[in-house]
């Protein structure tokens, strides 16, 4: 459920008709619901109201606009950060450094001191390396950092290739029949305190099983380290539930991914957590855009060229990714097109030979379920402004992210002296 609806043949975000977001923000632009990320917040604790205190940490790689992780914060939510440029945003956003979990493959030296430094919650080790250096740096500092061990347990997401992150060839986490011995040599490191594991095996999964089979494999890994001697007090479950992009996508229900934790991890005994990304974020906003012109195609298809692109949202050109298209103000009549951008390449393609509302020059549209993975992706590719986003709340609405012009870009650009 979003709050993305016709009211009186308008497209409204909440109570806000989308031309006035237009009209004052111009376009493309990306508007996000605070209703709608409060509600999805909430349905995915509710989920989980089964299990014994779990720790949500959102993905803010998802969408880590200031004002989105403001609202998460409110709803209690800490943070899953990938990058010290994340854990700023996380930090600043007022979540806890308690709350907040390091998660990412390549941390360097300069991030992990930053995260000790901001005493970061947990740090998720990926490679033997990675803890040792962790365990080094914390201990030269006095500390003692709270740690689990990523394991790539191989299994297939059954996502895309691109978002698949626990097959044995994918470069995240340790495999599970390394991990005891890996576990064992950081555990008893000074300067870092190693209590459980974490895993996450990829995103937009459509089917609870591959995250049953993982669960389960982590499930006879834990009592494997027990049996080893290991206190495992927490163990991180990732994120990775899909969401819904086009009719007849059926992604697993929150309720139902809630239930089969709380059977598969009966009697664990742990803290469990939570990473949380797009289930969160994505539904919860829209890309608000024009329409340029329409040209004839060559085929017998027109070409609906519309003034955001691959810049502004990558998900299509990067995973041949589906966003629903509408018109902000359909007239009724549909018709058959290819959606572009401006952009040159031909990977700058949102849909073909698509059934869309029927739309002219100057009209407004939106791409759905743009809210997670869309902003956060932009880039200035071809020169382009950096995409603005707002976030509107019952009937008022806020620039949260102002658009970046290309004449700011440009003066932070130089000709060397011997060059002019
Ligand atoms: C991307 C990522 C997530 C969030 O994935 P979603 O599919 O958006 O829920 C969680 N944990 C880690 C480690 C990630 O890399």
């Amino acid at each position: 459920m979003n709050h993305f609806e016709q009211i009186d043949g308008v497209l409204h975000a909440e109570q806000v008709p989308l031309p006035v977001i237009a009209d004052a923000v111009s376009t493309p632009v990306y508007v996000y619901s605070r209703a709608t990320l409060e509600r999805h917040a909430q349905v995915f604790r509710d989920a989980l109201s089964g299990l014994d205190n779990p720790h949500l940490a959102f993905a803010v790689k998802a969408n880590p606009n200031l004002a989105v992780l403001k609202v998460l914060a409110k709803q209690g939510y800490g943070a899953d950060v990938v990058s010290g440029g994340e854990m700023d945003r996380a930090l600043a956003a007022g979540m806890e450094a308690e709350d907040i979990v390091f998660s990412g493959v390549g941390k360097t030296t300069d991030e992990i001191i930053r995260a000790l430094k901001a005493g970061i919650g947990q740090f998720n080790i990926e490679s033997e390396e990675e803890g040792g250096e962790l365990a080094a740096l914390a201990n030269t500092m006095g500390h003692r950092a709270n740690a689990v061990l990523r394991i790539n347990p191989d299994v297939d997401a059954g996502t895309h290739g691109k978002i698949s992150t626990g097959k044995a060839d994918n470069k995240f986490g340790v495999g599970i029949h390394r991990a005891p011995e890996i576990y064992a040599r950081l555990n008893a490191l000074p300067g870092i305190n190693m209590r459980g594991v974490a895993l996450h095996i990829g995103s937009q999964l459509t089917s609870l099983d591959p995250l049953e089979t993982a669960f389960l494999k982590i499930g006879g890994l834990v009592a494997e380290l027990r049996s080893a001697g290991h206190s495992i007090t927490h163990v991180d479950l990732g994120g990775g539930l899909g969401v819904r992009y086009k009719e007849g996508d059926n992604p697993p229900e929150p309720a139902d991914y809630g239930a089969m934790v709380a059977r598969v991890t009966k009697g664990w005994n742990v803290r469990l957590m939570f990473e949380p990304g797009r289930v969160i974020a994505g539904n919860a906003g829209v890309l608000l855009t024009r329409v340029i012109r329409v040209k004839p195609g060559s085929g017998n298809l027109p070409f609906a060229i519309v003034d955001a692109a691959m810049n502004d949202l990558a998900r299509p050109a990067l995973y041949d990714a589906w966003h629903d298209f509408e018109a902000v103000e359909p007239n009724g009549r549909r018709l058959t097109a290819n959606i572009v951008g401006p952009v040159c390449e031909t990977g700058d393609t949102f849909a073909m030979a698509r059934d869309i509302d029927e739309i002219a020059a100057g009209d407004l549209a939106i791409f759905r379920t743009a809210g997670a993975y869309g902003a956060t992706m932009a880039s200035t590719y071809n020169s382009r402004g950096l995409v603005p986003e707002v976030l509107v709340d019952g009937d008022k609405f806020a620039i949260v992210a102002e658009r970046i012009a290309p004449a700011t870009i440009l003066a932070a650009e130089h000709v060397p002296d011997w060059l002019e």
